[in-house]
């Protein structure tokens, strides 16, 4: 494109110039392509990429959670699977993260493809597929590859759907395999939601079905969920994903390099596994979230609120049921390797 101007000079004569444009696209085409390109540099004290370069993060769910992957990229993970079998829709604009222009694709492509837009070194797998007992621990085994067996610490998965049998069947394989794990829930119109993490040998006070024992002896009873997104705005999932990230930081670089605050926030909260947000000041009413009652004083309190909660393992001494997972021990060591089927938990 050439683009006419004119200049006029001091006697007043009017000349038509002709100037080219500077060749922006191919400019910036080469800055994306180029391999000395330093996306992460003023992170590298804290995330640094020979660190994060090893780890893999599996996905369950690409709907709220697309919001925690794409972060992750932008902190320098590089190596992603993510698994669903959903397709993005127009409602999933106001709530997630998609954009019009993604509609009908499925949701694992469309990460995808901002996770590269990111970081276009990243690798990622997009698995569409659906978390249930057609899929096998052998396809999950032959999905993840070696670094199931031989590193699985530097591994994190984490359950990110609104559907319970897929949420309870990534705890069994997080557990199953000794990957660290991180769970987290929208409660009902985005007013309050919740993060479970576990790490084998670190976070010792209960398993996931531990902490979440009510909701799972509901289900178990018949209960079904019928909590949708339905008038739950966009910054309740871009909320939950900050908490998300910050936790799944927490595990990726634990002990990994002193330099690191990440390091070792592990250790301070390894018996307070269990994370509730409060997103509205009505969340005590409207959900029976009364922790932050509790805890925060009202003076200065209001919202936006994080409580990280005790917890213990389920068992009679402490007052609950025995865990049927853990056997009430809360020893995520002790489960590594002992569950045959994670399909029949
Ligand atoms: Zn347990």
């Amino acid at each position: 494109m050439l683009v006419s101007t004119y200049r006029i000079s001091r006697n007043g004569r009017v000349s038509e110039m002709t100037l080219r444009p500077p060749a922006f696209p191919a400019t910036s085409t080469q800055t994306v392509n180029e391999p000395e390109l330093d996306l992460f540099a003023r992170i590298q004290q804290e995330l640094p990429e020979e660190v994060l370069n090893q780890k893999l993060v599996i996905g369950v769910g690409a709907g709220s959670g697309r919001g925690l992957y794409e972060g992750l990229a932008r902190c320098g993970v590089s190596n992603f699977l993510l698994i669903d079998h959903d397709y993005a829709e127009g409602v999933n604009v106001a709530t997630q993260h998609s954009v019009v222009s993604e509609n009908g694709k499925r949701k694992v492509n469309a990460t995808k493809e901002r996770i590269l837009d990111i970081n276009p070194k990243a690798h990622v797998t997009a698995a569409s597929l659906k978390l249930d007992n057609r899929f096998s621990d052998k396809d999950f085994e032959s999905l993840v590859g070696k670094k199931l067996v031989n590193d699985p610490t530097d591994i994190l998965i984490c359950g990110l759907t609104d559907s319970f049998p897929a949420q309870s069947r990534t705890a069994n394989l997080a557990m199953k395999y000794g990957i660290p794990y991180l769970a987290a829930q929208l409660y009902a119109g985005g007013e309050g939601g919740e993060v479970y993490f576990s790490y084998p040998g670190v976070t010792n006070n209960s398993c996931p079905r531990c902490a979440l024992g009510s909701r799972y002896d509901a289900y178990e009873a018949g209960f079904h969920n019928n909590v949708t997104s339905n008038a739950s705005d966009y910054f309740s999932s871009l909320r939950m994903n900050a908490i998300e990230g910050k936790i799944a930081l927490m595990l990726l670089m634990y002990h990994e390099d002193k330099r690191s605050r990440y390091s070792n926030m592990l250790d301070m909260v390894a018996d307070r596994n269990f994370v509730q947000v409060r997103m509205s000041p009505f969340a005590g009413d409207h959900l029976g979230l009364h922790v932050f009652d509790r805890t925060i004083t009202p003076d200065y309190g209001f919202f936006d609120d994080t409580v990280w909660i005790p917890q213990v393992p389920n068992n009679e001494a402490n007052g609950f049921k025995t865990c049927p997972l853990c056997g009430g021990t809360g020893d995520l060591l002790a489960l590594k390797g002992s569950i045959a089927d994670t399909r029949e938990v």
